[in-house]
């Protein structure tokens, strides 16, 4: 058995971003997963610019190392289609130049990118970096800390510390942290890679549509390199079973039956099966950490409500993971109180744009106003920037959740 100070459990963007900033403290960590990188994680692929900017707080070139990476596609907006077809498109820079400007998104299939990162990992002796081991059992020892066993019962390692990064499906987060999945707080979400899908935009910006018939669904169709597109669907877990949907029906009605997407997939072909995962959306706070470990990214549900967005969130918790535990082993404290700084750490960073993202998610009870919004936006260049710098900007983004802002645009 394997005895380890700090133990990080998942190698996905959380983990392995926890394990390279204690690195770069020179603290020694040891990461596990499941999986043998490259490994394949059904997702949108979208690499916010958040994303970029946690890149270069692990290395300040990994961001342009990122870019020249063929498998990495440069995107620099989204197009917001409503339920009345408005869109409403919000560069993720003003006056940028493809030429010339650093590229503020990407897109990148996940079985490049975290690879990309992996490869971080296995360049820092630091890292003792573990694939195919299948963690299933936690046993907390009576001095503090945790036994993890694999399913036949093996005893594989002791950790004073445990980072806990396995993602969506975490059995530590449900079993040993308690936190139950909220179907209110849960989106169910399909991802299918196409070929030859036109219309795609010539900046690669990547596409959220919200249908009328499919609220308080979403519908995205995201660019990849060769000629490739992710397209898929999400939609709030509990109104998939209010509403009884069977979502991959439905994304295979509506690439049939739009009158605009029949003719943009008219010669395109699926070359993978339509497959799908659950979101853990952070539209609720949660207690993320305890005695001994702490909950990174999906484990920690910290998901946006309302993009889906979640790598960038993964990282964030990941820095803060480290910090914390940097921390602890100083202090040589692994309690759930002082534990307590990382809960506020992640929260103090994320909580208000995830607070906000809510509302804006609830707004898709109102799908006309979401029409009015995108209408006079694509009819007012003056708006769209406002809406553009709202949506780019936390601070203004507060002013989304003001009625006179609504006001402003149905009265005037
Ligand atoms: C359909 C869909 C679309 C999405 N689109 C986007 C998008 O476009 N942009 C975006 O930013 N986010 C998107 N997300 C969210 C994003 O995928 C996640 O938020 C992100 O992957 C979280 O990273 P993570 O490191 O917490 O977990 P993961 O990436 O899930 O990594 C967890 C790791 O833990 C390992 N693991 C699991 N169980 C064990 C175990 N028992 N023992 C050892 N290892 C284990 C797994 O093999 C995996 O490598 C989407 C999600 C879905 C489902």
């Amino acid at each position: 058995m394997h005895k380890t100070d700090i133990c990080i459990l998942g190698a996905g963007p959380a983990g392995a971003t926890a394990a390279l900033h204690l690195a770069n403290k020179g603290i020694p960590s040891l990461l596990l997963d499941k999986a043998t990188f490259p490994r394949d994680k059904i997702c949108g692929d979208a690499l916010s610019g958040k994303v970029v900017n946690e890149l270069r707080r692990i290395a300040p070139e990994l961001p342009a190392q990122l870019g020249e990476q063929q498998e990495a596609l440069p995107s620099w907006g989204i197009h917001f289609i409503s339920p009345g077809g408005h869109k409403l498109s919000v560069p993720f820079m003003y006056n940028y130049n493809p030429e010339q400007d650093t590229p503020a998104g990407f897109i990148s299939k996940r079985i490049h990118f975290d690879d990309f990162l992996i490869e971080q990992v296995r360049q820092r002796p630091e890292i003792g970096f573990r694939e195919n081991v299948d963690v299933a059992k936690y046993e907390r020892m009576p001095e503090g800390g945790f036994i993890l066993s694999d399913k036949q019962g093996q005893a594989l390692v002791q950790a004073k510390l445990l980072l806990v990064a396995n993602g969506a499906q975490s059995g530590f987060t449900r079993h040993v942290a308690g936190l139950e999945q909220e179907a209110e707080h849960y989106c169910a979400g399909l991802r299918a890679y196409y070929k030859g899908v036109a219309g795609m935009d010539a900046d690669n910006f990547i596409e959220l549509h919200f249908f009328k018939d499919f609220l308080p669904g979403y519908f995205w169709i995201f660019p990849l390199p060769n000629g490739e597109a992710n397209v898929g669907v999400g939609m709030l877990s509990s109104a998939v079973s209010r509403k009884k949907v069977n979502l991959k029906k439905e994304m295979q009605r509506m690439i049939a039956s739009h009158s605009e997407l029949k003719k943009r997939f008219a010669n395109a072909e699926v070359v993978d099966d339509i497959r799908g995962f659950g979101l853990p959306l952070g539209s609720r706070k949660r207690i993320i950490s305890g005695d001994n470990y702490m909950l990174l990214g999906d484990a920690g549900a910290l998901i946006d409500p309302f993009t889906g967005e979640g790598i960038s969130n993964a990282m964030i918790s990941g820095r803060w993971a480290a910090e914390q535990a940097a921390k602890c082993l100083q202090q040589q404290d692994f309690s759930a109180q002082f534990m307590q700084g990382y809960d506020k750490a992640v929260y103090n960073r994320l909580w208000k744009e995830l607070r906000l993202s809510r509302h804006l998610q609830k707004l898709l009870r109102y799908p006309w106003l979401f029409d009015v919004v995108a209408s006079r936006a694509s009819k007012s260049q003056a708006l769209a920037e406002t809406i553009s710098c709202m949506l780019n900007d936390v601070d203004l983004r507060e002013r989304f959740r003001q009625p006179s802002f609504y006001a402003k645009l149905l009265f005037n």
